[in-house]
């Protein structure tokens, strides 16, 4: 919600600085706090300087989770809620691989492109039966307190056998969600932001807000 389209008289919308610099899931967690109506103004850490750099070495995606959200929150204003995402995708085939290590399974330069081309090749020729995957995402919210709370969203599917579709980001073109016969870059924004791990991940979060400022 942007303050300029405030009501007279409606509270001020808390800031949530988003402890990541990837953009698109910035946009898709501004697009998911905006479905659930919170009384929030989601912001990217370049609102403050930019995100400072984290080795995400941590083997978890709460641990992950917890040193980005501490990094942004000792930048931030005081008193500021900070929320940080890990996550990634998780290859029954592989292990449960690539997993934590989603965003550097190609290399430590952590380079998209050469990630999803990479899982596209080590599953080439994998029967459909053994293709399972699921995206899994932790959210971890420092709220006002300094308190610490973690949600959690998980999106079973398949992987395809190679990479469709245009929308969205990192592994999305190879994952096709159960009940679906697209891959989340086929589906679009619009359904990936109804059914993802980050949505599910979203609704948890969403409930928490309602409780604690009702
Ligand atoms: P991290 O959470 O920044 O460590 O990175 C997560 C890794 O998983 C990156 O390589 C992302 O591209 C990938 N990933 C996380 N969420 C999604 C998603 O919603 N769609 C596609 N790839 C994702």
């Amino acid at each position: 919600m942007s303050s300029e389209r405030m009501a007279p008289g409606q509270p001020k919308p808390s800031r949530i600085y988003l402890a990541s610099g990837n953009a698109h899931k910035v946009a898709e967690m501004a697009a998911l706090a905006a479905r659930d109506g919170l009384a929030a103004e989601i912001l990217s850490a370049k609102s403050l300087g930019g995100m400072p750099s984290v080795a995400e070495d941590t083997g978890t995606f709460e641990g992950n989770a917890r040193k980005k959200a501490r990094a942004l929150h000792a930048v931030a204003p005081r008193g500021s809620l900070v929320l940080a995402d890990d996550s990634g995708v998780c290859v029954a085939h592989l292990g449960g691989g690539p997993g934590v290590e989603s965003a550097y399974f190609a290399g430590a330069q952590g380079d998209p492109a050469a990630n999803l081309r990479k899982l596209a090749d080590v599953m080439r020729g994998v029967p459909p039966g053994r293709r399972a995957a699921y995206f899994y995402c932790l959210l971890l919210l420092i709220d006002e307190g300094g308190r610490e709370t973690v949600f959690e969203g998980r999106c079973d599917g398949v992987l395809l056998d190679e990479p469709r579709g245009g929308s969205g980001f990192g592994y999305d073109p190879l994952f096709v969600p159960d009940g679906y016969a697209q891959s989340y870059a086929e589906l679009g924004d619009g359904v990936k932001n109804s059914i993802s791990h980050r949505a599910r991940a979203w609704s948890g979060l969403s409930a928490w807000w309602r409780g604690s400022r009702s």
